[in-house]
Formats: structure tokens, C-alpha cells, sequence
């Protein structure tokens, strides 16, 4: 399946809500959500059907995929790869998809969206460990320390990125270095650290039909 490359806030609108896609764009009156809450499309105003639940399951697993940026085909192998790791599969699910380097890259301020960030690791700025990763999907693992190469950070999209993070915090899992662009992943993350904006566990009931 190809990547979605349409307007992204239609996906936000499909949720019915914001899904922070857009990087500065969402926190602002612009917001395609605050400007019209209904869904795209000609028949987005009529009145809302009633879901059932494997159409809110459904829903879940959409909303899910959307806010990190995976495909389905991805996504389902992330399922798999969390159903049969020890744990609570739904947990796992949130924790790779957490542990992607484009999400640490994003979550630690160095761009303003997932999208911007998954650039930034394809077009190479980005080094794990001292080392050059290119792949997105790249898992993270507890010590790693994701830094922006050096002759990138005088990148002006970047320094505004990490300005804006700075007055708004990273996760407390995570720790970031401003002077050197670089953060360290201090642990994996818990439950109340991936917070409740994906409820998984309609997600783990959708896949186990
Ligand atoms: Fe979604 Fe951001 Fe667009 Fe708002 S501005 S609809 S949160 S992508």
C-alpha cells in the first residue's frame, strides 16, 4: 500500500480529533479540528452514525497508525512482534511503536512532527551511538543515545524545534543534552509514560477476532 501523501489534517478530522501532525500548526486557531469539527468528505456533516464496536476497534487501530506514521502492513508485524513478547501485548504494541528513532527524534524536540522527523533520519542528520541510521523504523534500546550529526545543527528548523521543546519538556523517560543536540534514552518507557491517548486494548481485541 503507498504512503498516504493527502492533506494530513483530514486524518484528524476523520478521528475527530487532533492528532498532532502538523507540528506548530496544531496548537494554533489554524487547526483544521478547532475550524471544522465534522469529517471530510461530502457526507461529513450528516448526523453521526453510531459505531459498532469493532468499527471503534477499527477506529483505534486507524488513529494508532496515523499519529505514528506506519503502514498497515508494518503495523500488524509490530502487533505480532508484541504479542509474543513477555508482557501485556497492548503495552508492547505503544513500546515499539515509542521506540522507533523517528518518534525519539520528534519526542526529544528535534522536529516539529513525526513526518518531519522520519526526514531527518532518511536524509541522514541523524546518528545513534555515534553512528549514521538512516531507517525510521529503527528500534531504540535503554542507553542509546540519539544525537543530530553535527554539521546539521545549525539547521534553523532544528534550533527552532528544540527552543520550542525546551519550554515544553521531554518525557521523563528520555533525556536531552540542548548544548550538544543529543538525548539519551534513560529507560523503557511505563504505562502511565506512553499516556492515554491510544486506548490499545481495542486495538489487541481487534486483531484477536
Ligand atoms: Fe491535526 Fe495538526 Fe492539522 Fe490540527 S493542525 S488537524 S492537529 S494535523
Amino acid at each position: 500500500m503507498a504512503r498516504y501523501r493527502g492533506s494530513v489534517c483530514r486524518l484528524c478530522r476523520r478521528e475527530r480529533m487532533k492528532l498532532y501532525l502538523k507540528g506548530d500548526r496544531c496548537h494554533s486557531d489554524k487547526c483544521a479540528v478547532n475550524r471544522r469539527e465534522y469529517p471530510p468528505g461530502q457526507h461529513g456533516q450528516r448526523r453521526r452514525m453510531k459505531h459498532s464496536d469493532y468499527g471503534i476497534q477499527l477506529r483505534e487501530k486507524q488513529k494508532a497508525k496515523r499519529i505514528y506514521g506506519v503502514l498497515e502492513k508494518q503495523f500488524r508485524q509490530y502487533f505480532e512482534k508484541a504479542d509474543k513478547a513477555k508482557g501485556v501485548t497492548g503495552e508492547n504494541l505503544l513500546r515499539f511503536l515509542e521506540g522507533r528513532l523517528d518518534n525519539i527524534v520528534f519526542r526529544l524536540g528535534f522536529s516539529a512532527s513525526r513526518k518531519q522527523a522520519r526526514q531527518l533520519v532518511l536524509h541522514g542528520h541523524v546518528r545513534v551511538n555515534d553512528r549514521k541510521v538512516n531507517i525510521p523504523s529503527y528500534q531504540v534500546r535503554e542507553g542509546d543515545v540519539v544525537a543530530i550529526k553535527s554539521s546539521s545543527q545549525k539547521l534553523q528548523a532544528i534550533k527552532d524545534s528544540v527552543e520550542t521543546i525546551v519550554r515544553s519538556g521531554v518525557p521523563t523517560w528520555l533525556e536531552l543534552d540542548t548544548d550538544h543536540f543529543n538525548g539519551t534514552i534513560k529507560a523503557i518507557p511505563t504505562r502511565e509514560d506512553l499516556g492515554g491517548m491510544i486506548q490499545d486494548h481495542l486495538i489487541v481485541e481487534l486483531y484477536s477476532k
